[in-house]
């Protein structure tokens, strides 16, 4: 793991914007971090003397400075690729035609099930790395390729070794709950069973999950069973968070929200009544673009009303083999202002402040504020809508993880 960068720096020459400050810029800025921490910010022209003293100092060169991205929604763990599902929906076939014709998520699950530990974390630290050279600084990462016991632990393990080795924060989520697995065909029912009786208080016991997920839809898990599955999780302390509306509404979001679900995700059918229960329940609205843009849907999640009901907006990738082939967080954005007409004031807190909450992270990260974590991602921009402009460009210039600029970054600054 990246060592918590011990020595005090000043970052200067900058522009701050995010968090607590919400998306006015702060010109001429300086930032202090020590302990891998945020220690002072603020006009650099107030900056106290004293914190000057021993300290290392780097001037940004007038960029922008962020707080790290977060994804919160990844799938990004998996054996294999479902190319041929692309060409397949190119010529017409939808979602349900390519899971009967063996294809979907279980054609995943018998990738994974195959491929090593080497093999899976090599593919993931990939992803890790494309999505870290765009400001990220963490990740979600969701089971859900395994469906066996031994198969979701190795999964959920394998996420912290990626955490431990990346300095990443990973949060695990246990999605258990993504489909039927080929032993229980027919069985749903006895396979919820099992996940309550068996699979969640071991993998709970063994410190691997940090959230509980659920593919509440008509072609995964009804309603009954989804509440069933939330209520005991909820019972061993875990957060839950379900995938909801993303195909049709059997009521997920509704269910998602009297259960305090930190998020629901992807919601293209979410109607008025479930944004109200989603207001109340201070339950984060996650838009996943990308998927959408793949499947070639049509169906716009309700943004308008979404916003003015105050539900928090946060955009992730959901990098999955196959509804969202990759880990571009930057693309995520330009689609979430071209698609579903998020405001350049709203991007910021999609993937930052809103994110951070959508994985019960908000008293440390995903903010810029004193005491906060200090991960950075530094920006070679000129104005914030820049974040959901760029196609295929990459205008962050490196990140900063717990006080200690990458590699990129520190060649950039000469840090
Ligand atoms: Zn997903």
């Amino acid at each position: 793991m990246t060592a918590v960068d011990s020595a005090r720096r000043i970052w200067t020459d900058c522009i701050l914007v995010g968090g607590e400050q919400g998306s006015v810029p702060l010109r001429d800025a300086a930032i202090v971090t020590a302990e891998g921490r945020i220690q002072w910010l603020g006009p650099a022209a107030q900056l106290p003397t004293a914190l000057g003293q021993g300290a290392a100092r780097h001037s940004l060169g007038g960029r922008w400075l962020t707080p790290g991205f977060i994804d919160c929604h990844t799938h990004l763990l998996f054996g294999g690729q479902r190319a041929a599902e692309h060409a397949m929906r190119a010529r017409g076939a939808s979602y349900e035609d390519i899971a009967a014709r063996g294809g979907g998520i279980l054609s995943t699950v018998r990738a994974t099930r195959a491929a090593s530990d080497a093999q899976l974390l090599r593919a993931a630290r990939v992803r890790l790395r494309a999505l870290q050279a765009e400001g990220v600084t963490g990740v979600e990462i969701k089971s859900g390729y395994g469906l066996s016991l031994p198969a979701e632990e190795r999964l959920l393990r394998l996420a912290r070794q990626l955490g431990a080795d990346s300095g990443l924060d990973i949060h695990a989520t246990f999605l258990g709950a993504h489909a039927v697995p080929p032993e229980y065909a027919g069985r749903a029912d006895a396979y919820i069973d099992d996940l309550i009786r068996e699979w969640l208080p071991h993998l709970a016991a063994a410190g691997l999950i940090d959230s509980v997920d659920v593919y509440c839809e008509s072609l995964a898990f009804d309603v009954a069973q989804s509440l069933r599955l939330l209520r005991a999780a909820t019972a061993l302390g875990l957060p839950v968070r379900m995938h909801a509306e993303q195909r049709s509404n059997i009521g997920a979001s509704q269910l998602a929200a009297s259960c305090g679900a930190l998020s629901c995700d992807h919601l293209e059918y979410t109607q008025a009544a479930d944004i109200e229960a989603l207001a109340r329940a201070g339950t984060v609205a996650v838009l996943l673009p990308v998927a959408w843009h793949v499947l070639r849907d049509t169906q716009r999640p309700p943004v308008d009303a979404l916003r003015t009901a105050g539900v928090p907006l946060a955009v992730a990738t959901d990098c999955n083999p196959g509804t969202a082939p990759g880990e571009s967080l930057l693309l995520a954005l330009h689609l979430a202002v071209r698609d579903f007409g998020l405001r350049s004031d709203e991007l910021l807190a999609s993937v930052t402040w809103h994110a951070a909450r959508a994985l019960g992270w908000q008293a440390r990260r995903g903010n810029l504020a004193v005491g906060a974590q200090a991960d950075f991602a530094v920006w070679n921009i000129d104005s914030l809508d820049e974040l959901g402009y760029w196609v295929g460009h990459n205008p962050c210039a490196g990140t900063v993880v717990r006080g200690q600029p990458d590699a990129r970054l520190a060649q950039e600054i000469n840090a």
